[in-house]
């Protein structure tokens, strides 16, 4: 051999011996096959198999399967963000002439995929109520082919009956996906409730550093994800084995990240009821909250995002108050180490009379710093508020 051959071939190296408790990240884009006739036959080595990086490596696989395990489910396909999640989903399930239900409180890009992209295409949509459960049913018509839950939803942290859902949606012949990024499935389970898509935006607390975007849908049947993955592949859809490593790793310490983050983070919620400033605190594990009583009964842990919406005449400091603080960071992806802060309006996604408060929500999402520093912090926003309130 030259030495031009030389510089891309790879001699044999042994690993014999070499075990590690870290998984390797192996990068391919072509795959190779050992002979002319396995290549011809790579199809049959359907979804699970290797045929192209796109489509998975070892790295790749070994999230799925951590991931599959956890969701109690029996595949997972992972996709490049959570908001992908949603669209493979909805890609996959509608055709034109179907429609989607969704709740008015979802994440807001789900509603933004149906009006700017589905809709242009003959797929409907229609917004309910997340207090529906079960009379959820005379919405569901001939077209409903999916029904999409968000529990809690986004910022206003209504809890959402999902066994009732799913009963009336599959006894009509609809699928539901559920959103099931706030409390991940260390905390809520949602195939075992009968949901047909469990999706999470791993970008938020699985990954959980801030660091990386990914998506995944975890489903109860073969033949689901082969459906979700002939969608990935008509769309040359696929994640980097470096990301997968990057959850792989992040990972291994979310029980310990999210059940300290739900402590600290229910300690405050409590701690902030009844101040002049707080109009209501929305947290599913404060009795006050909407749905408390169904997250008691589905939900095994808290998790540690809340929002705190201001009462009216408190705003008038809000944005020097933010700009102030000293262990919050004012950003938007929450569920990472580094606690977040972001000020919501939210009455411009909400179409349903369900939510009319017009005041400021506060998106809180507690990291791991030492909980006192975040507590003197919280303290000095809230009393920086009483004190630049304006009187009206
Ligand atoms: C952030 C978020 C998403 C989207 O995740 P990306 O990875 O940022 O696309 C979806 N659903 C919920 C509830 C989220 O908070």
């Amino acid at each position: 051999m030259r030495d031009l051959s030389k510089c891309v071939n790879n001699p044999a190296v042994s690993s014999e011996g070499f075990v590690s408790l870290s998984t390797a990240t192996h990068r391919a884009s072509t795959i190779v096959f050992p002979s002319a006739q396995a290549y011809a036959e790579r199809k049959k080595r359907g979804p699970d198999g290797f045929t192209y990086g796109l489509h998975g490596t070892p790295t790749t696989r070994a999230l799925e399967a951590r991931l599959t395990a956890l969701e109690a489910g029996v595949r997972t396909a992972l996709v490049p963000s959570g908001q992908a999640a949603i669209a493979v989903v909805l890609l996959t399930v509608l055709r034109p002439g179907d429609t989607v239900l969704i709740p008015d409180n979802a994440y807001p890009p789900v509603r933004g995929f149906a009006v700017n992209y589905l809709e242009s295409r003959g797929i409907g949509y229609r917004l309910y109520d997340p207090a529906q459960g079960a009379d959820i049913a005379s919405l569901i018509d001939d077209s409903v082919k999916l029904v999409w839950v968000e529990s809690p939803g986004s910022t206003t942290m209504e809890i959402q009956d999902i066994p009732a859902i799913v009963a009336v949606a599959h006894a009509r012949g609809a699928l539901v996906g559920c959103d099931n990024t706030w409390a991940t499935p260390l905390l809520f389970k949602p195939l075992t409730h009968g949901v047909d898509f469990s999706i999470e935006a791993i970008t938020k607390y699985i990954g959980g550093h801030s660091d990386v975007f990914m998506g995944s849908i975890a489903v109860s049947t073969v033949e689901m994800h082969r459906r979700l993955k002939d969608t990935m592949r008509m769309l040359g859809m696929g994640v980097s084995p470096d990301d997968c490593f990057l959850v792989l790793r992040g990972m291994e310490t979310l029980g310990v990240r999210l059940q300290h983050q739900g402590r600290v983070a229910l300690e405050m919620a409590q701690s902030l009821v009844g101040h002049a400033a707080a109009e209501r605190v929305l947290h599913p594990a404060l009795p006050s909250c909407p749905g408390h009583a169904l997250w008691k009964r589905d939900f095994l842990g808290a998790s540690g995002v809340f929002t705190v919406q201001l009462r009216s005449g408190f705003e008038a400091g809000l944005s020097d108050a933010l700009t102030a603080m000293k262990m919050f960071s004012i950003g938007a992806s929450w569920g990472g180490t580094h606690s977040l802060i972001a000020p919501m309006e939210i009455s411009g996604d909400r179409q349903l009379s369900t939510w009319n408060a017009s005041t400021i929500l506060l998106r809180i999402s507690i990291g791991l710093e030492d909980p006192e520093d975040l507590r003197e912090d919280v303290q000095t926003l809230f009393a920086r508020l009483e004190a630049t309130r304006s009187i009206d």
